[in-house]
């Protein structure tokens, strides 16, 4: 089976989501403050590096790319070549966000998580910010935001498993095939 997308797309992807100021980055900020909020970008001494901090709401966002954050929308399926190296990289990434999401958490912060694919469109995008608005505002409940991550969390490493178990069980097809 080959990859979803083509080797074009994938990149275009890839790229889109990797690196500083990427452009879902830029729309959030940019809507931001035209409402009036005013905030700090890529703040480095806070855990998980906070694409955008509102130090009056005590509010983090992360936008987070589809792709490297594992999400599981259609963005963020793997590629299907080296997928060993895909799996241990992303889920790594995602480990990574849990424990930032916990820290920044126990310090007090709200966290709001944009995902990429929530405001892919300008209609998506419509919707998605302005409940951004409501969530800044609006004491989000801790809970909540730790269900979505937990559940995120665990449906991935449960696909994950099932990928790795088919990917293990090819592979020994494979050897079957070759040793008759
Ligand atoms: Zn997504």
């Amino acid at each position: 089976m080959s990859d979803i997308y083509s080797k074009s797309k994938r990149s275009e992807i890839m790229s889109h989501i990797s690196g500083k100021d990427t452009k879902p980055e830029i729309l959030v900020r940019k809507f931001l403050f035209a409402n009036g909020l005013r905030f700090r970008k890529n703040v480095k001494n806070l855990p998980g590096k906070p694409d955008v901090v509102l130090p009056k709401y005590k509010t983090i966002i992360f936008v987070h790319g589809c792709f490297w954050h594992g999400h599981t929308c259609k963005r963020g399926i793997l590629p299907t070549t080296n997928v060993e190296f895909w799996q241990t990289k992303i889920g790594g990434n995602i480990e990574r966000d849990k424990r930032d999401f916990l820290d920044l958490r126990e310090q007090g912060w709200k966290i709001i998580l944009i995902w990429q694919c929530e405001i892919r469109n300008a209609y998506l995008r419509t919707i998605r910010l302005n409940s951004l608005l409501y969530e800044i505002v609006e004491p989000l409940s801790l809970e909540d935001n730790t269900l979505v991550a937990e559940a995120q969390y665990t449906y991935i490493t449960t696909n994950k498993q099932n990928d790795v178990a088919k990917h293990y069980d090819k592979e020994n097809k494979k050897d079957e095939d070759e040793t008759e």
